[in-house]
């Protein structure tokens, strides 16, 4: 038995008054203004917030710190035209995969996920490409990466076909042997085949993978500047049929913008009926899902950091409270209940979009949670400061 108490808290829903949070063995055991016990450990929260810790629902993390070996052209061709060129700039940043290699790769990690500790960001869905030139050297990275952090994050690692599956002949089979290897979640990145046939085909097998492996499904959709492109419908459906309800995740989603109204109408019924959420990366790309409209029909939305230094975004440092600050001015959320949201968008409400059980702050809830150094959500999102104190499985971790 492990026990420790935090004192003098502010929280998200006690207003003024200062409480005790008593962690037993990795929960939430009492939160109470006053906990008598006696304890193994305490932390003095000096007035300050405490809050669930940090979940980063999307980071390419076998990519992080690899914009110099890929090279500017990819991330010009990404981000110019409205993301009219994406395919073009992910056969560009497919270019240097044939230097792949488990060596550096889990150097970069590594570094990424010091920076995840020290901003508090505890849990992440992280995914490895999985094709014929970055073969399995990605995935077995970030498998070695979860089992060194296991104490500190939660990785939950993502075999994901980047380049395609009816395009990439040999990606269903590596694909298969990541399942088989320990990669946690399957991916897949419909709309880069070239017929809605392929498409089709790309979610199915996909999915028929996960059903195989008893795994969650998290597929990147409409990742590219084109009103037509429907593959996240084609996922919803798949996953209806399939009855994988809250098994299922859409990331990124952008061509959503570009639907007609009566497209989106329809498109949220599904999502409803399917029990899914959404990941959404504003900053990472000229276009995003609707993220407010998804919210105000009951869809749970969280957002990730995507990238860190690769050939689609130059800058991320693994701290949620910048993307929820890079957020706020890209989704346009600066008024007081939006900056709440926001701040449940990157803590339980990003749970629940990934099907994590018991990231709340409450009795019985999990202790990964993070002491702050300002007094409300709106300060901690404006200076993005990182925390005083991060708290995993009720073990102070920094
Ligand atoms: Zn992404």
């Amino acid at each position: 038995m492990s026990s420790l108490i935090i004192r003098n808290a502010l929280t998200r829903n006690t207003g003024n008054d200062l409480v005790e949070i008593k962690i037993v063995d990795g929960k939430i055991n009492e939160i109470s203004t006053k906990v008598s016990d006696k304890v193994d450990e305490e932390i003095d929260a000096k007035g300050m917030l405490v809050t669930e810790s940090f979940v980063n629902g999307h980071l390419h993390l076998d990519k992080v710190y690899t914009l110099d070996r890929a090279g500017q052209k990819a991330i010009e061709e990404y981000n110019n035209g409205g993301m009219s060129n994406a395919l073009s700039s992910i056969a560009s940043a497919a270019e240097f995969k044939s230097e792949y290699d488990e060596k550096w790769i889990i150097k970069n990690v590594r570094k990424a996920l010091d920076l995840a500790v020290k901003f508090g960001n505890t849990h992440i869905r992280a995914f490895a490409d999985v094709d014929t030139k970055a073969k399995l050297e990605g995935v077995k990275a970030l498998l070695k990466a979860k089992e060194e952090y296991k104490d500190k994050v939660t990785l939950e690692v993502v075999a994901f076909p980047q380049d395609g599956v009816a395009r990439e002949q040999g990606a269903y089979e590596l694909v298969e042997e990541a399942l088989k290897i320990g990669a946690d979640v399957v991916g897949g990145i419909p709309w880069i085949e070239f017929t809605r046939e392929d498409e089709q085909d790309h979610v199915d097998k996909m999915c028929e993978l996960a059903r195989k492996y008893n795994k969650d499904i998290s597929m990147l959709c409409d990742d590219v500047g084109d009103a037509e492109e429907r593959t996240f419908e084609m996922l919803i459906k798949k996953v209806i049929d399939m009855g994988w309800f809250g098994r299922a995740t859409g990331q990124h989603c952008r061509a959503m913008m570009l639907y007609p109204e009566n497209q989106f109408r329809k498109l949220c019924a599904l999502l409803k009926r399917a029990k899914m959420g959404v990941i959404s990366d504003p900053h990472t790309g000229p276009l995003h899902a609707r993220v407010q409209d998804l919210i105000k029909e009951g869809i749970p939305v969280g957002l990730g950091q995507d990238d860190i230094n690769d050939a689609y975004y130059t800058f991320g440092q693994n701290n949620m409270l910048e993307v929820a600050f890079l957020g706020a001015h890209l989704l346009r959320m600066v008024s007081d209940k939006d900056i709440e949201l926001l701040y449940d968008m990157v803590t339980t409400m990003a749970a629940k979009v990934l099907n994590m059980k018991g990231h709340e702050m409450v009795t019985g809830g999990n202790a990964d949670l993070v002491v702050l150094n300002c007094k409300d959500v709106k300060q901690a999102i404006w200076y993005h400061e990182e925390p005083v104190y991060v708290i995993k499985n009720g073990v102070i971790i920094k």
